[in-house]
């Protein structure tokens, strides 16, 4: 057997009857029939029943075949056989074959695996086989065995699929993929960096991007047009159930183009990974602005699968005789609620008032609720007596009631809390009382940002990044007031209440820039250390652009409809972020933090690192990788003071216009117009008199090995 001659086990059909044949992959489930063996075997491809029957292989072989177990790795040589008839297994595509076996050869075996990795069953109308639900962090722990398993195959080769459709789609459009870097300075995304020591810069550190935004729009001043990326970002927040510490997102960004070039793209390219999971999206997908998703569903990633928009009120009740609502009112107050249409037989008196208004809607953060059902043309409730007949008929008319409505009510002073308490009894009593269409995909683009959001700490921060073009240039960085009531040119794409993703058209101009940076309080020296080589590109013509990312993680389990994300990735973190596979994170040894600079070994008040760089010599000898005894010390300490003498004397005797002279020929590109003078000691080749090895001009230095 030659492992030239394999063949996969889901390939083979009934056409290959008594063709012979040979297969590796693993035991999958084994079955003794009194001297009869049956094994599925599984590849990559799919599992085929072999089979070893005395009569036709050695015993030699059929004792071999007897110690197998699961998860064993084998190849195997034999022949194709029709199974017979009653035995063929609807469970496998290739049930109504086998193999008989003539040959075995072991390759690995295997200990006993510490879950069922097996999920078809041997015999048709047995219970799957797999031993029901596993822990997760047992299955992330042996995830090399978790991904054994058929089902976890299927979703990694699908991911693949929809990465494939994605290179397609964006060649076919123009895109170039390119790759950024993953060691960079911070690009701010609003979560904290996961930085990287540097051994050769001790002190110093690169940070994992938090996404490509600072490349891509610099590969748009490079002139690249259209660029897209399968990146790998890292973003250091706190724990969230469907958040990865590093995660996958399908970034683009294009020059020349507007918001509709992006929406139109982006769209088909939706479209286009989603029927790869057999799922329609519905085009075009509608747009709503963030004021009205908040208005009408109080989330800024509306789940539009049903409705229970919101309806406000707060204009029925001035003077009402309810004193609750009254008071809201003279605070400058908001009501507002939703009409469960249908729904009274599912939401009794009880439910309403002791789950809903008593418990639920306040751990939601409202201080109450009201509610009123509509029977026999009538809203009931126990605080509908103080409402006047006009009241209840406008909420009659604004709410479109009818028998069997139920009418859910929230006033609070504040709008932030009416809107966020409303927007999760919304979701709340949507997924309850089953208002939730299964299959059904609601994409929605959301659009109209407020460009900046009031920081807690006073001033404001970005509501996207800082790098978002907004609505209008003409504001004053100074005035809170005027900055928090400017848009953005920024847009989220979100389906069934999940945000897949967003960007947006950037600013291409660096005095707009440098507003937006002195508005978020970025002080002029700020700016400078942070963003400077980013506004410097700025200067040299930049393209108007935009662009937007896609979390592909997040794509790929809503397509695939998986219950977490870490579904869909090969060796994710667990949920608190760590790897019970290899230990991630784990601690490291002293001297590898003492080599990195970040271990205080010598007890010395600075890190070591900020140390060498900070003594004059220490830095010498590391800049020149050339290590110094401490004898060596005084004698170079005093070369080193001397040095500096000449230094300054030079520097007192040389007027600022006075050419530089250099030993060899050069122009100074930064200073056009002087002439570069060639140093009269250079002309005269005396600068060179003491050099040990000379090569032209030029002095020679020993080589420096890395
Ligand atoms: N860099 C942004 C993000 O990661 C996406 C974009 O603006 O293109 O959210």
């Amino acid at each position: 057997m030659r492992f030239s001659q394999r063949i996969f086990c889901g390939q083979l059909t009934p056409e290959d009857i008594d063709r012979p044949v040979v297969l590796a992959g693993w035991v999958d489930a084994f079955r003794d029939h009194g001297g009869l063996l049956f094994i599925h075997l599984r590849d990559r491809s799919g599992i085929l029943q072999i089979v070893f029957n005395p009569k036709v292989v050695s015993a030699e072989v059929c004792r071999q075949a007897a110690t197998l177990g699961a998860e064993y790795c084998i190849m195997v040589g034999g022949q194709v056989a029709r199974r017979l008839a009653g035995t063929e297994n609807p469970n496998l595509e290739t049930g109504a074959i086998e193999v008989l076996v003539t040959e075995l050869e072991v390759l690995a075996p295997a200990a006993a695996p510490p879950f069922a990795i097996s999920e078809k069953a041997m015999v048709a109308g047995a219970p799957s086989a797999g031993a029901g639900p596993v822990d997760e962090d047992l299955r992330l722990q042996y995830r090399y065995l978790d991904l054994r398993r058929p089902a976890m195959q299927e979703r990694l080769a699908m991911r693949h699929r929809i990465f494939q459709c994605v290179r397609q789609f964006l060649d076919s459009r123009g895109f170039l993929e390119i790759e950024t870097p993953m060691l960079t300075a911070s690009t701010p995304e609003g979560a904290r960096d996961y930085l990287v020591p540097s051994r050769v810069h001790p002190g110093s550190f690169y940070a994992l991007p938090q996404s490509p935004q600072l490349f891509k729009q610099l590969l748009m001043v490079g002139g690249l047009e259209r660029y897209f990326q399968l990146a790998r970002c890292f973003r250091d927040e706190d724990l969230r159930p469907n958040r990865q510490p590093e995660f996958t997102q399908l970034d683009i960004e294009a020059s020349f183009i507007d918001e509709e070039f992006l929406y139109e793209l982006v769209e088909e390219l939706a479209v286009r990974m989603f029927a790869v999971g057999g799922q329609t999206l519905p085009r075009p997908f509608p747009r709503m602005t963030h004021a009205e998703a908040m208005e009408t569903t109080g989330s800024d990633r509306p789940d539009l699968r049903f409705d229970l928009r919101f309806v406000d009120v707060t204009d029925v009740f001035p003077g009402t005789g309810y004193s609750i609502f009254r008071q809201i009112l003279q605070r400058g107050g908001v009501i507002k609620g939703f009409n469960v249409k249908g729904q009274s037989a599912h939401l009794s008196k009880n439910v309403l008032q002791n789950e809903y208004a008593k418990e639920i809607a306040p751990s939601f953060g409202a201080k109450g609720m009201t509610w009123m059902r509509a029977e026999n043309g009538r809203l009931e409730s126990n605080i509908v007596q103080f409402f006047s007949p006009r009241e209840l008929e406008e909420l009659h008319r604004r709410f479109a009631v009818a028998d069997g409505d139920v009418l859910v009510l929230i006033a609070d002073p504040s709008r932030a809390t009416v809107l966020s308490a409303l927007g999760q009894l919304r979701l709340h009593m949507a997924a309850r009382l089953g208002l939730i269409p299964p299959g059904r995909l609601c994409p929605v683009w959301i659009t109209e940002f407020p460009l900046f959001e009031a920081a807690e700490e006073g001033g404001v921060t970005s509501s996207h990044h800082p790098f978002t073009a907004p609505d209008r240039t003409d504001f004053d960085p100074g005035n809170i007031e005027e900055l928090l009531s400017l848009k953005s040119r920024a847009y989220d794409l979100v389906v069934n209440g999940e945000e897949l993703g967003g960007g947006s058209i950037r600013i291409n101009r660096p005095d707009v820039q440098r507003r937006i940076f002195a508005a978020l309080g970025l002080t002029e020296k700020d700016i400078q250390e942070r963003f400077g080589f980013f506004l410097r590109a700025f200067e040299y013509g930049a393209p108007p652009h935009g662009g937007l990312a896609l979390g592909m993680d997040r794509t790929a389990a809503m397509i695939l409809q998986t219950a977490s994300i870490r579904e869909v990735i090969a060796f994710p973190k667990n949920r608190s972020a760590a790897c019970p596979l290899t230990g991630a994170p784990s601690t490291v040894k002293r001297e590898q933090l003492a080599e990195l600079g970040l271990l205080n070994l010598g007890g010395a008040e600075t890190l070591p690192g900020v140390a060498r760089q900070e003594d004059r010599l220490d830095r010498l000898s590391w800049v020149s990788r050339i290590g110094m005894t401490a004898e060596e010390r005084p004698g170079l300490a005093a070369v080193l003071n001397e040095a500096d003498q000449l230094a300054e004397q030079a520097a007192r005797h040389a007027g600022p216009e006075d050419p530089v002279y250099s030993a060899v020929p050069v122009t100074n590109r930064t200073r056009p117009g002087t002439e570069a003078r060639r140093s009269p000691f250079a002309e005269s080749g005396q600068l060179l008199n003491n050099a040990p090895a000379v090569k032209g001009s030029y002095y020679k230095v020993a080589s420096i090995l890395e």
